[in-house]
Formats: C-alpha cells, structure tokens, sequence
C-alpha cells in the first residue's frame, strides 16, 4: 500500500509522514531529502547542470540510502553521510534549480519506484501523487498559511543553530514554492484524487490522526 502526501514547502510533511509511517508500521520515503542530497553532490562535485555528460556520469552511479539511526533521519549519497548539510540555507535555495533539471527527476523517479517495491510506504514529496506513484492508494495534500510555515521553518533553523528572521523566511518559502509549481518536468499540482489537508490552525497531533483515521476508513472499505 502507498501513501502519498504532497504539498509546497515548510507544511509540516515529513514530521506527520514520518508519525504516520511509524504508528502504521509503513516505511518512510523523503524524496525531497533525496533531490537534497543530489544538490549536495551536484554543488560539491562541481558539475554544472548544463553539463549533460557529467551528469549523466553522475546520476548512473548514483546510491542513495536512507534510515533512521535512534530515531534519527540519515542520509547518504555515494556513500557520504550528508545527514547534517542537506538542510543548510545553501542547498535549500538551490534544490529547486536543481530539482527541475529532467535527468535529474527522471533518474530520481526510477529510484524512488525501485525503493518501495514489495513495502508498504508513505512516500512524501511534491509529485508523488501526480507523477511518481499515480496509482497511489491514498493521495493527501498537505497546505498552511505561509506565516505559520515561516514560523515552523525558523523553529526547526533554530534547533540546528541558525537564524533567520520570519520575513526572509516568508519570501524564501514563496521563491521555491513558485520555483516548484512554474517548473516544466513534473511541477507541485495537487491531484484530483488527493486529499486536502491545511494545517495552518491544526495541532500535529490532529492532522497525524486524520491521516490515519482515514487511512483505517480506507482499508476497511477495501476488506
Ligand atoms: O520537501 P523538501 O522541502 O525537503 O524538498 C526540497 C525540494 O526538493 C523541493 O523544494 C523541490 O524542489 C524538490 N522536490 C521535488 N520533488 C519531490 C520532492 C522534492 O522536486 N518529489
């Protein structure tokens, strides 16, 4: 079984992903700590991403694995355990330019079906409902009010030690949420069949149980 949760940035998907995956014994699959870890690479090797043939190299010896080690999240790239980087400010303005290149997101969407094959998983991103898995089980799209994502942007900035203040926070949001929705390959769209969710006024608590609330729904609708 798939599920799948979609929305622009800063909505509160990976932590309600990360409490669905766990309270329903699925696995969790962050593809945007995937395209993060790629611009990452891409940034630290130096390769420009109009030079085709270098990413093309690249992206075929491309391993990314992904778990958590005592309850925290880790990535890796090739090996690098870039679990600390990929959240820096750097990458973050950069991840959308890097993320609409078509090999790029052609070459994350296999992996991204290879990784889920035989699992039942919560898969969370921005085309996961539309693009990479549209036969989904169950399809929601997270929304909020950009000051409150702001505002939950600088509490997690914070816990890693930066600072940033609300207003930068606000344009950079809407910058990549534009960035994400305008791109050709694959934009942020919700899907017909999804399910709207806007956690502007809802506590975490809430909006995990709707998740699982209506996933239960779902499976006994479907015995
Ligand atoms: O979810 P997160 O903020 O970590 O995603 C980082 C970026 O990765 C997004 O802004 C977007 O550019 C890209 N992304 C994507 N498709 C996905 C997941 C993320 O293009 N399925």
């Amino acid at each position: 079984m798939i599920i799948a949760i979609d929305g622009p940035a800063a909505t509160g998907k990976s932590t309600t992903a990360i409490a669905v995956a766990e309270e329903l014994g699925f696995t969790y699959l962050d593809t945007g700590a995937m395209y993060r870890a790629v611009t990452f690479s891409v940034i630290d090797r130096g390769i420009s991403l109009d030079d085709k043939d270098s990413l093309k190299i690249f992206l075929n010896m491309l391993d990314i694995n992904m778990y958590f080690d005592d309850k925290v999240f880790k990535v890796e790239i090739n090996d690098r355990d870039v679990t600390g980087k990929i959240r820096d400010p750097e990458i973050t303005s950069r991840v959308s330019e890097v993320s609409a290149v078509q090999e790029i997101r052609k070459a994350m969407v296999n992996l991204q079906r290879q990784m889920v094959v035989g699992k039942n998983c919560v898969v969370e991103g921005r085309d996961i409902g539309t693009v990479v898995f549209p036969e989904a089980d169950l399809k929601f799209f997270m929304v909020a009010d950009v000051r409150v994502r702001a505002e939950r942007r600088q509490k997690d900035l914070l816990v890693i030690g930066k600072n940033k203040n609300i207003g930068e926070l606000e344009v950079d949001i809407k910058k990549r949420d534009n960035k994400d929705s305008s791109r050709t390959h694959s934009p942020l769209l919700k899907s017909d069949d999804a399910i709207i969710i806007d956690t502007s006024n809802l506590e975490f608590e809430e909006q995990v149980n709707l998740i699982i609330e209506l996933t239960k729904n779902y499976k006994k609708e479907m015995t």
